[in-house]
């Protein structure tokens, strides 16, 4: 890792990763009245990684419903994303969907009963249907690359399989997790693909209802809770709104009602969340009064 105080580290666990130009910046805002407010990289495509967590957890919960919570916990973890301490404790049950083992656990529900190819073709409809863009489109190499590497999120996988929290043969769920994961999207797209969380369950565009406002505001609950793993205390600390990072350096923040916001900047703190990306979050919401806990 090249050390860069100013802005973070790359990730350089997955190795396509480890390529990104640290020195990017994209913001994109998206306001209550769908105005879009984009700047610097806010149209360059980026790997979304963890982001597409929020979704794969929206996809579950209206095909299980609250069943769900039977194989993954709602609490935040205080650990690194990719831990795997508290699986032997929990009887193989994640604390949260957000963690990387609660998301491969909620990976495996939606795969079951579908072959994995049109599992991974329907999260990726989702993501252009709430976007609004067909475009959209599965970065290969990052999930070739992560595939080859993904030692620890194979270990977090067995050892649930262990435990019989995974219904899917591993190697299937970890395919649709990984392929997932490497959606690559703008600042602009995430931006737009979050609104329905900011708008309470309503789809701008379309004016259907994504999910009921229940279920928007209980998203959001999670994502302040558990979005930044071991970083959601001093992420709420700081800027105060409901998000969702990912190790590619993305993002989504959620004013409710206001705006949805999605920023990247590829260079990580040490929790493994966007260190720029934050501090602009930080500084849009004071200026803006957007934190859900008042000016
Ligand atoms: N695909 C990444 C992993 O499983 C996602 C982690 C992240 O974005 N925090 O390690």
């Amino acid at each position: 890792m090249a050390a860069r105080p100013d802005r973070g580290d790359v990730a350089t666990y997955i190795p396509e990763l480890a390529r990104v130009d640290p020195k990017h910046f994209g913001i994109a805002v998206i306001d209550a009245e769908g105005n879009a407010h984009v700047g610097g990289d806010g149209d360059m495509p980026f790997s979304i990684q963890s982001i597409s967590k929020v979704f794969t957890l929206t996809l579950a919960l209206g095909k299980a419903g609250d069943r769900l919570w039977r194989r993954v916990g709602r609490e935040p973890s205080g650990s690194p994303f990719n831990s795997i301490v508290q699986l032997e404790n929990e009887r193989g049950i994640p604390r949260n969907p957000f963690i990387n083992a609660g998301a491969i656990a909620i990976t495996d529900l939606i795969l079951s009963g579908h072959q994995p190819r049109e599992v991974l073709g329907e999260i990726l409809r989702f993501m252009q249907f709430l976007a609004d863009d067909p475009t959209i489109i599965i970065d290969e190499a990052v999930a070739a690359s992560e595939q080859r590497t993904g030692y620890r999120n194979n270990a977090l996988a067995n050892y649930m399989k262990a435990f019989g929290v995974l219904d899917n043969p591993v190697e299937y769920t970890l395919g649709v997790y990984f392929h997932h994961c490497a959606i690559a999207m703008s600042c602009r797209q995430l931006a737009m693909a979050g609104r329905f969380l900011a708008q309470y369950g309503r789809n701008p565009t379309t004016g259907h209802r994504v999910v009921q406002p229940e279920r928007a505001r209980r998203i959001n609950a999670l994502m302040l809770m558990c979005g930044h793993y071991d970083g959601s205390g001093e992420f709420a600390y700081r800027v105060g709104l409901p998000g969702k990072s990912g190790v590619g350096g993305g993002i989504l923040a959620i004013a409710p009602g206001k705006a949805s916001i999605a920023v990247w900047s590829p260079g990580l703190d040490a929790s493994g969340n966007s260190h720029l990306g934050r501090i602009a979050l930080e500084i849009l919401t004071r200026r803006m009064g957007w934190s859900i806990f008042g000016a």
